[in-house]
């Protein structure tokens, strides 16, 4: 809807409400209603883009984690405890980007902390890595109810944070944890049976995408093992390229 038409729907639903006030109907009720119902989407969807230009527009770590802190462009920020803007350290060669904060995640205010967080605290170590040499965050940073799958909706109002966060903290790699990150960060609707096992593009970044920890403590027998074979291929494709930028940074 272009800008002239948001202005004139603006202008009719004045009129109507102005004559409504002075006792004439210039439009039937349950039409004013529809029409004032467009009004407050084109209004939230103009809120929307003001906060996510001021999110792009954020110049350090701190003021975008308070920017998240006080987030409320989705339903999620009704019915959360804590945002969850991420941790680690701030100069990382390695970002790791999850789904959405689960139950214990929304009580503490940090990622990762729950069952899916020991895993993860263990597949880092298995490469040689501790939490806090890397950056680990989610593509939502509110818990969704009964830790549901976050929607579009929640997905384009959160997205932008975690964008400015890895122009911020300008990682070189970037490991997706399961197919909603990898469907945020890629755009693309492949299945991540089809995305894992090499590296693609984000504007010069090298992004790697593996299955969600909370996804492999899911299974248990031959569907275990075999993922766990995968996603242990996938940590070493990590460690061989982080090893590298590392050697290269020292010298
Ligand atoms: N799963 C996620 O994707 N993120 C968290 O922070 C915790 C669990």
């Amino acid at each position: 809807m272009t800008g002239e038409m948001k202005k004139a729907i603006g202008e009719v639903i004045s009129l109507c409400r102005g004559a409504r006030e002075s006792g004439m109907e210039l439009v039937p009720a349950s039409l004013l209603r529809r029409i004032e119902k467009m009004g407050k989407e084109i209004e939230k969807s103009r809120n929307l883009r003001g906060r996510q230009t001021a999110a792009l527009g954020s110049t350090d770590l701190s003021s975008l984690e308070q920017m998240v802190r006080n987030c409320n462009l989705c339903d999620l920020g009704k019915v959360r405890k804590n945002t969850v803007f991420g941790e680690g350290s701030t100069s990382p060669i390695l970002m790791l980007v999850g789904e959405a904060p689960g139950r214990q995640e929304d009580i503490e205010g940090r990622p990762f902390v729950g069952r899916s967080g020991e895993l993860l605290t263990k597949m880092l170590r298995a490469i040689g890595l501790e939490r806090k040499e890397v950056f680990i965050t989610s593509v939502i940073k509110c818990r969704p109810p009964r830790n549901r799958t976050p929607n579009k909706q929640e997905m384009e109002a959160c997205l932008p944070y975690l964008l400015r966060q890895i122009d911020l903290l300008d990682p070189r790699l970037i490991l997706c944890l399961g197919s909603t990150a990898a469907k945020a960060l890629l755009k693309t609707e492949r299945p991540l049976s089809r995305l894992r096992g090499s590296f693609h593009d984000l504007g010069g970044r090298k992004v790697l995408v593996t299955y969600h920890p909370a996804y492999l403590l899911r299974f248990g027998g031959s569907r275990l093992l075999n993922l766990k074979k995968q996603a242990w291929h996938d940590l070493q494709i990590i460690q061989r390229a982080y090893e590298k930028i590392e050697g290269e940074k020292k010298h």
